[in-house]
């Protein structure tokens, strides 16, 4: 992502423009479902330096102006991607914990009606389907979560 999409992208949002946030965001455009090492370890290789710590933080920042989405599946570290709101799944490998985004059918959330709603107002469904990736798939000794 060129630097000047990524400071469009942050205004709109209302989020301050700083280098290391522009760092931030483009590498996680180019790495989608990253998590917080490997992301750091992205920005340190533009910016220099950067904090763990502060790679949190703007993780967390651009969670909350809708700029990244936080998913964790179970048994990982939190993962972000900047393909926000569109209630999009995730086939995720048991192995080596390669994830892939899996759009929804139809263009309106098709999983918002669970059989019972329990009074809740549902706004979200998330949808992890796991198994293996196809590398995966010719090494099974590598399974790391049975
Ligand atoms: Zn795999
Ligand atoms: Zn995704």
């Amino acid at each position: 992502m060129e630097v000047r999409e990524a400071a469009v992208l942050l205004r709109a949002r209302g989020v301050r423009v700083t280098a290391p946030r522009l760092a931030v965001l483009g590498a996680l455009h180019d790495l989608p479902h990253t998590d917080v090492d490997t992301l750091t370890q992205a920005v340190v290789g533009r910016l220099g330096s950067l904090s763990k710590q502060a790679v949190y933080d703007i993780l967390d920042a651009f969670v909350q102006a809708g700029l990244a989405r936080r998913i964790q599946p179970a048994g990982g570290p939190a993962r972000f991607e900047t393909r926000t709101g569109d209630n999009h799944h995730h086939l995720v490998c048991r192995a080596c914990g390669r994830t892939v985004d899996v759009d929804c059918a139809v263009g309106a959330a098709p999983c918002l009606e669970p059989s019972t709603d329990e009074a809740f107002v549902v706004d979200e469904a998330e949808v992890t389907f796991w198994g293996l990736c196809p590398t995966c798939q010719c090494a099974p000794q590598r399974l790391a979560n049975q």
